[in-house]
């Protein structure tokens, strides 16, 4: 089977880890430290602002504590969005609101979002689809004029840019996954962008225990104090740090993160060239603004979506439709009742086709001449 997506991890993420095993310390520690300051400089960001956590999911679940949001509050989001973004504005108590996306892009607009805005609205959370910037300028200008948090959900867009700024550190707060179908895995884990300073610190405690970030009390054996085991807590806090062992293996992702993008790219414009004029096929634009992308999906559009996915899972080609509408969920479309009809054109037309830099040119041929092969029959 071809997979759509497929981690690429060997001899020197195993050395690296092996250093850790050495060092005898595995929890969080220097390792961590300087894969957050790597990882911000691979942004050209400030690594203040930055800070690991265990997944995406977990810093989309932070960002709703973080800002407060409480039951009277309406967050937008896109209705092509993650699951855990739902999950997480539910569990706050606010309201879901869904808005539309662009039909081929599926990426939001500015415009998408002004349709849905109240004065309830209090955040919009947006995805950078495949990897592909939305249009940032004119969304934080939208937000910016109603006083609206704008969060990022960059787990596609790991080192992409917009208009020379990274995805993930144009809004309020930013998040990244590193989990096992991401172009940099380390199994599991994730990364967060706070841009407010004492929002950070803030982040830094709920996800470790409450324990106040400056003070050298609590569970730390370096601590001078008389009663070192005496400590304060600012607030209550899960347990949700990056260890060493997987950090390790992030330094070492990171260092071939460049390298990985770039085998994507070219598979990706191998699809684009190939693809072109086959059938009904609608290759993914590519936006009029000046950006980079991480080239994390690819996607094409037809209206014999369907048939083309059982075809290919027949030929041990595995595709599929990321992500499916929020809005189509009983769980979260309860809360809401507006349409977004282009997304719901996208979700019965778009199909993802493999995409990853373990991809050989053979995989690459064999899955254009499987979908070329399907269109010849029809
Ligand atoms: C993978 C992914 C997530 C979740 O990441 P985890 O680290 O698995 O929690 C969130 N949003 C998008 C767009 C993703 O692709």
């Amino acid at each position: 089977m071809i997979n759509l997506f497929q981690p690429n991890l060997g001899d020197d993420e195993l050395a690296l880890i092996k250093e850790v095993f050495d060092s005898n310390w595995i929890g969080k520690g220097k390792v961590v430290k300087d894969f957050e300051e790597g990882f911000a400089n691979s942004l050209l960001s400030n690594s203040s602002h930055f800070l690991s956590t265990t997944s995406c999911t977990e810093a989309i679940f932070l960002s709703t504590k973080l800002f407060n949001f409480v039951k009277g509050d309406e967050i937008i989001v896109p209705a092509i969005s993650f699951p855990s973004i739902g999950s997480a504005i539910v569990d706050s108590g606010a309201k879901i609101v869904f808005c539309d996306v662009d039909k081929h892009s599926l990426n939001t607009r500015a415009k998408d979002i002004q349709k849905v805005l109240s004065d309830k609205t209090k955040a919009v959370y947006i995805t950078h689809y495949g990897g592909v910037p939305c249009d940032m300028d004119e969304i934080i200008q939208l937000c910016n004029q109603h006083k609206v948090l704008v969060i990022e959900d960059s787990a596609c867009a790991v080192r992409s840019f917009y208009k020379g700024q990274a995805c993930g550190t144009i809004g309020d707060m930013g998040m990244w996954s590193f989990d096992a179908m991401k172009t940099l895995s380390t199994a599991d884990g994730g990364m967060m962008y706070i841009k407010n300073f004492h929002k950070r610190i803030e982040a830094e405690e709920a996800l470790y225990l409450g324990l106040p970030v400056k003070s050298k009390s609590g569970l730390d054996s370096s601590s001078d104090s008389v009663n070192w085991w005496e400590f304060e807590m600012n607030r209550t806090g899960r347990r949700a740090i990056m260890n060493n062992v997987t950090a390790a293996m992030g330094l070492s992702q990171l260092s071939k993160l460049d390298g990985f993008i770039n085998q994507r790219k070219d598979i990706h414009t191998k699809y684009m060239k190939m693809l072109k004029n086959v059938g009904d096929i609608q290759l993914p634009l590519v936006p009029d603004f000046k950006h980079t992308s991480s080239y994390y999906f690819f996607w094409i559009q037809t209206k014999y979506r369907d048939e083309l996915a059982k075809f290919l899972l027949n030929k041990g080609i595995y595709t599929t439709f990321r992500y499916w509408p929020l809005n189509k969920i009983e769980l979260f479309s309860k809360y809401t009742d507006n349409e977004c009809l282009n997304s719901d054109y996208a979700a019965l037309h778009t199909l993802n086709i493999p995409l990853h830099q373990s991809l050989s040119d053979e995989d690459v041929n064999l899955i254009i001449n499987g979908i070329k092969e399907f269109y010849a029959q029809q």
